[in-house]
């Protein structure tokens, strides 16, 4: 099983026939959102969610959080959360100041992610695309493609061509949920340590 997620859109570009790709395909996956694209374009995040996939917030004009005063930062996560209103924030870039991951993590769940299509990048070829994913991706894979102009090049052909190869290796798909009573687990490694830290306290309990 493996989590799709696209940052940065929506844009009517792009975003409309990523939506079509995964209705295609009966997919529901998770969209990191940017405010100021939200505001520009309702209609689209309206039918993100109509179409029963997640989404997150990526603040409201895709701040890189450490360029960026703590306090102008948080604003802009608050104001991109009065539009998107989720329980999950992925930083910009992923990059953030170890005192922004403090408080950012006490309101929303931070999703990173372990597998990068860089469709982002003008430079590569879809084929390049398609191969940074399927080279390093296994179970729990959390996947980042990009509804954007600058990925536009890329995504819409390496998309596609991803979600074949993986149907045919038997991977499923899923949205990102956050669980009410235990933080998501973004990777299988933090999974299992997760599951020791569980066992030891199980057996602290009945020691
Ligand atoms: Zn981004």
């Amino acid at each position: 099983m493996v989590y799709l997620t696209f940052d940065d859109g929506p844009v009517p570009e792009v975003t409309p026939l990523v939506l079509d790709i995964l209705r295609k395909y009966q997919i529901k996956a998770t969209f990191f959102c940017v405010g100021e694209n939200v505001l520009k374009n309702a209609d689209l995040f309206q039918q993100i969610r109509e179409e029963g996939h997640a989404v997150g917030n990526h603040t409201h004009h895709h701040l890189q959080g450490i360029k960026t005063p703590n306090k102008t930062f948080f604003q802009n996560i608050e104001k991109a959360n009065q539009l998107i209103g989720s329980k999950m924030f992925r930083p910009p870039h992923g990059w953030l100041k170890r005192s922004q991951y403090r408080e950012i993590k006490k309101k929303y769940t931070i999703v990173m992610w372990d597998v990068i299509s860089c469709d982002y990048d003008r430079t590569l070829t879809p084929e390049h695309c398609f191969c940074n994913v399927i080279d390093f991706v296994r179970d729990g894979s959390i996947i980042t493609f990009h509804d954007s102009l600058k990925a536009q090049k890329n995504i819409l052909t390496a998309l596609p061509r991803v979600i074949e190869y993986l149907l045919e290796q038997g991977y499923t798909f899923k949205k990102i949920e956050i669980p009410k009573t235990r933080p998501l687990i973004s990777t299988p490694w933090q999974r299992q340590l997760q599951e020791l830290r569980e066992n030891i306290s199980k057996r602290l309990k009945w020691a």
